[in-house]
């Protein structure tokens, strides 16, 4: 159905509801957890075991064991590396779905694409898009398949990781009293890991109970991750603070526990149906191929450039846009479908045609017309994340959920009783921060550990003036050292586990070549670090945050970056192009802009 869309009046609405929420305190206006209430970051879910500390020496250490550090270990594992060390501060592989196990807690991205390693472990997910709990699962499975959990250090904190020049290996140090040295190190601690809360004046003073959503309280709530009901909450008064993703998951669960349930909103999120059902084995026997995953994750990928793709095998949400795009591009005169200008025009519009489409949904869902004016949002699909749901708004519908809308200034006050929104106190007995996580702030204030390298130069300062990388992996005086995030790589983050499938072949393929070829050190020369730096440099910006969008994570809350922040975008040719650049980096097994050398102290 075409819709009628009055641009002007929609880019004057967008500008409007942004200029509300802009303000001058940015990342600002979150206090550090850490700083306020450290117990929210204990773990609810699994007991802390006393081990002995080690001091013994690994080939591989990996500091983060969620999908960064498991993919990378079973890729080493696979290039007869065996002795790998994964170190997390959780109990348990995971990374983000160890900790993130609030009640209806899901994958946005089809779980076909987004669960890697579905081919080497033979695990086929129950639905196109995964629970919490499976994917937790997977995360073990992975662990097992690859013999990850016998050297695998949980409930640990690395304090200090320092490169050691006369021996040639890297020293680590954590909470446990570890001390032990690897010849290389990996670090995956994931970019949404520390757990923020607003700065709402009264925060501390709050006498119920409270917690954050990645640290769910089941004891207080009742109910489990798998979806049974939250059976204690039926006397209590409840509120849950932050209307992003996690709280569009839980939302649904929540509304019907509670006696009373607050919905704290400062932003609208946009929420889309979605098309879930169980995968069919038939069906995916017949898709399983050899190669199937990447031919489904590049395919994913080159959807969401903007490319001409003839089969959108995800088909779904996050590739709508850009099939209407591409429609509306073949309706144009064949001279005109390559003017850049038509190009932005085509995509605006696709854009505005979703998010109306969106925007009616509400009105269709959500029966008090007041309740749904406040539930729509007004801004670009991508400004903020997409959210799809098929009972988000239908919560709204129960006499007990009360949207506590805050016209895009937040909650103004917390007191020993409850939450303050538009002058009036709702006393309650729990309130739920699902404000999200630290994004853009102090590295180490984040990771909560130093990584010292060549010369007693720290990665701080060797990034003091920005990120200097190779391929977002390698950094100069860092030797035998790999990262593995999206930065300066492919920033793909519609689909987070691409970026570290295509990293961690890298990295094992040049550890075997290191291993191999006898090599003692491998480490980025100046030339091809700085050449790196100046290529992401060129770029046009794209990969950046946008300034007209709503603030949030997305866009630095709004606010101007700083010049060094703008190192921290990805490939100026786009995903696809820095997937296939890593591909035949690899495959020529030159690995141009690295050095091996012969011994630890000089090349
Ligand atoms: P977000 O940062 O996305 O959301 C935080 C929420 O808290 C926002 O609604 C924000 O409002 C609100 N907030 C902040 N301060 C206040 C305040 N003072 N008063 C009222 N509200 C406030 O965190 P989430 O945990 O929801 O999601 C984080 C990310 O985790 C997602 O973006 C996504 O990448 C990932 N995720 C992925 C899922 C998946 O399917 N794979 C599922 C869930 C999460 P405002 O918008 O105005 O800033």
């Amino acid at each position: 159905m075409k819709i009628a869309i009055d641009r002007e009046a929609l880019r004057r609405k967008y500008r409007e509801e942004r200029d509300k929420r802009l303000r001058p305190d940015g990342n600002e206006q979150y206090i550090h957890i850490e700083d306020h209430f450290p117990h929210y970051l204990d773990d609810p879910y699994t007991e802390v075991q006393a081990r002995q500390a080690k001091s013994d020496h690994v080939t591989f250490a990996f500091i983060g064991g969620g999908y960064a550090g498991l993919v990378t270990a079973a890729r080493l594992v696979e290039q007869g590396v065996s002795d790998v060390r994964i170190v997390d501060k959780a109990g348990d592989f995971g990374g983000t779905w160890y900790w993130n196990r609030y009640p209806g807690a899901q994958c946005d991205t089809a779980s076909l694409i987004y669960m890697p390693l579905l081919e080497e472990t033979g695990h086929v997910p129950t639905q196109n898009y995964a629970h919490g709990p499976e994917i937790l699962e997977h995360c073990r499975r992975i662990g097992r398949r690859y013999g990850l959990y016998d050297n695998a250090l949980f409930h640990t904190r690395v304090s200090a990781v320092e490169w050691q020049e006369e021996a040639g290996v890297w020293r680590i140090r954590s909470d446990r009293g570890d001390d032990f040295t690897a010849r290389y190190i990996g670090m995956g601690t994931g970019p949404l890991h520390m757990p923020k809360l607003p700065g709402v004046p009264g925060i501390d003073d709050f006498q119920g109970h409270a917690f954050h959503t990645s640290r769910w309280d089941y004891r207080y709530t009742g109910g489990d991750p798998a979806g049974a009901p939250l059976d204690r909450l039926g006397d209590k008064r409840v509120a849950l603070i932050g209307t992003g993703a996690t709280a569009v998951q839980c939302v649904p669960h929540l509304a019907g526990a509670c006696a009373t349930f607050y919905v704290c909103q400062r932003t609208p999120s946009s929420v889309d149906a979605r098309d879930i059902r169980p995968i069919d084995r038939d069906w995916f026997a017949a898709i399983a191929e050899p190669g199937w995953q990447r031919r489904w994750m590049e395919n994913f990928a080159a959807n969401l450039s903007g490319a001409p793709v003839e089969n959108d095998l995800v088909r779904d949400g996050w590739t709508d846009i850009p099939r209407r795009f591409h429609a509306g591009l073949a309706q144009l005169p064949e001279e005109e479908r390559k003017n850049p200008a038509r190009w932005a025009e085509m995509w605006e519009q696709a854009d505005f045609e979703k998010m109306e489409e969106i925007r009616r949904r509400v009105d269709a869902v959500v029966q008090d017309a007041q309740t749904a004016a406040r539930l729509k949002a007004w801004y670009g699909q991508l400004c903020k994340r997409p959210c799809f749901h098929n009972h988000y708004l239908e919560a709204f519908n129960r006499a007990s959920t009360v949207l506590l809308d805050t016209d895009g200034r937040g909650v103004e006050r917390i007191t020993p009783r409850g939450v303050v929104v538009g002058g009036v106190e709702y006393p309650v007995d729990c309130i739920i921060y699902a404000t999200g996580f630290e994004v853009g702030t102090d590295r180490l204030s984040r990771t909560g550990f130093e990584v010292t390298g060549r010369g007693g130069r720290t990665l701080s300062e060797h990034w003091q003036q920005g990120m200097r990388s190779l391929h977002g992996i390698h950094v100069r005086n860092f030797p035998n050292a790999f990262l593995v995030q999206p930065a300066q790589g492919a920033n793909f983050i519609a689909n987070v586990p691409h970026n570290i499938v295509e990293s961690a072949a890298a990295i094992a393929h040049t550890v075997r070549h290191a291993e191999a070829s006898g090599a003692a050190r491998v480490e980025v020369s100046a030339a091809a670090e700085e050449a790196w730096v100046q290529l992401i440099a060129s770029g046009t910006g794209l990969t950046l945050p946008n300034p007209d969008c709503t603030p949030g994570y997305y866009n630095n809350e709004g606010q101007p970056l700083p010049a060094e922040a703008h190192s921290y975008a990805g490939y100026p040719m786009g995903a696809v192009a820095f997937f296939g650049h890593l591909q035949q980096w690899r495959d020529s097994g030159a690995f141009e802009g690295l050095e091996f050398g012969l011994d630890a102290s000089g090349m």
